[in-house]
């Protein structure tokens, strides 16, 4: 059974939109989640920061403090307030509408992640009355679908000071402490178009182009020596994602572009890895007498590892009585793992409806991840085992 207010609030955390987008006309505000967040986490005697990061975005730090500066920097709660887009045609109910059907609660951002905040208000309720030793940070962040653009503007400010974080993606209640990183890269090769009667009048990019994809697979054939047995997929992959190139039959190709993406293990730097491919195409504009540009095409994501031995991920194994594992999404937890927080990624949804049409959050999820917020929160904030 669901208590009304719990189901109330993951209501109206559905019924605000806040898509953010790559494309600028489906981009939201999220300001309007924020501040219900802001009013909700005030009222459960938190002191709330929205803290700006670009017109019409913010992120939420909502902290109730701890009475014990002995007793560490305290348990941090973290999640995203923005969804990705929607295909409305495809959902079978109104997906700002939260509709129970068998079990589930249908409605966009109820597992990916919203829904998630409604959870820790629900279990900050049992502590109303007790004083915390150590203090309890909530984040709500903007920008996670997209650029990332919160978390690092929260990591650039310093301003969460915990020690551990909990990030409530969606895992279907399993703990994770590793996921891979991504970029998307792009190269672009130009030569000079001509006559095709005659090649040598001009200076072909798709030529050039095919000895960049061939030394990229050999570049790929090198990053399986590197494996991390915790993922399905237990090495570094590369992928040729899409090329364009040329115009007609009958002319030398003159520009050709392609782009691919690299999902590193945890411990490869993205930079590093940059390094090494632009090493592994180095020659290519001599031996073809092209120019060629090598770049991200969007700023990319750095993969998360917090060790098996960390104090945090053996206290969440313990609780959950599952091993802490490896998840084949990105999160916020690089951003988390960067200012010195050891940080766990389980949450109640489950990734497989993420994205995708009538996304639903299951009811009989709900009262364990109450349950392990409230026992994070006891142990952590309550008695204070949170120290450096
Ligand atoms: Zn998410």
């Amino acid at each position: 059974m669901l208590k009304p207010r719990l189901r109330q609030q993951l209501a109206e955390l559905n019924a605000i939109p806040s898509v953010a987008c790559t494309t600028a006309e489906q981009d939201m505000s999220n300001l309007p989640v924020i501040n219900l967040l802001a009013n909700w986490f005030e009222q459960a005697g938190f002191v709330c920061e929205i803290m700006p990061v670009a017109p019409g975005k913010a992120n939420l730090i909502a902290v109730r403090a701890g009475t014990d500066p002995q007793a560490g920097g305290g348990l941090v709660l973290a999640g995203h307030s923005d969804t990705v887009p929607f295909d409305e045609a495809l959902w079978r109910s109104d997906p700002f509408k939260m509709t129970e059907r068998d079990g589930k609660l249908y409605g966009l951002g109820m597992a990916d992640m919203k829904g998630f905040f409604a959870l820790i208000l629900d279990a900050v309720a049992n502590y109303a009355r007790t004083p915390f030793r150590a203090p309890l940070i909530v984040v709500a962040t903007c920008d996670e679908e997209t650029s990332m653009a919160g978390a690092r503007a929260l990591m650039e400010s310093a301003k969460t000071k915990g020690r551990f974080t909990l990030i409530g993606e969606p895992t279907s209640l399993k703990p994770a402490r590793l996921h891979k990183g991504v970029m998307l890269e792009r190269v672009v090769i130009s030569g000079q178009s001509g006559h095709s009667s005659d090649p040598e009048l001009g200076r072909n990019a798709i030529d050039a182009m095919q000895e960049v994809i061939t030394r990229l697979q050999q570049f790929r054939n090198n990053l399986k020596k590197i494996q991390q047995p915790l993922f399905p997929v237990p090495y570094s992959t590369l992928n040729l994602g899409c090329i364009h190139g040329g115009d007609n039959p009958n002319r030398i190709c003159g520009l050709c572009e392609l782009q691919f993406d690299v999902r590193p293990l945890p411990g490869m730097s993205l930079e590093a890895i940059r390094q090494d491919i632009r090493q592994a195409l180095s020659g290519i504009e001599q031996q073809f007498g092209v120019s060629m540009l090598y770049e991200a095409a969007v700023t990319g994501s750095a993969a998360a590892e917090t060790p098996a031995d960390s104090p945090f991920v053996q206290k969440v194994e313990a609780l959950t009585g599952t091993t802490a594992g490896a998840v084949s999404f990105g999160t916020e937890a690089p951003f988390f793992n960067g200012q010195g927080m050891d940080t766990v990624i389980l949450g109640p949804g489950n990734i497989e409806q993420a994205h995708q049409p009538d996304e639903y959050l299951e009811i009989k999820n709900l009262s364990p991840m109450v349950l392990l917020l409230s026992q994070l929160i006891h142990y952590y904030c309550v008695q204070g085992h949170a120290r450096f």
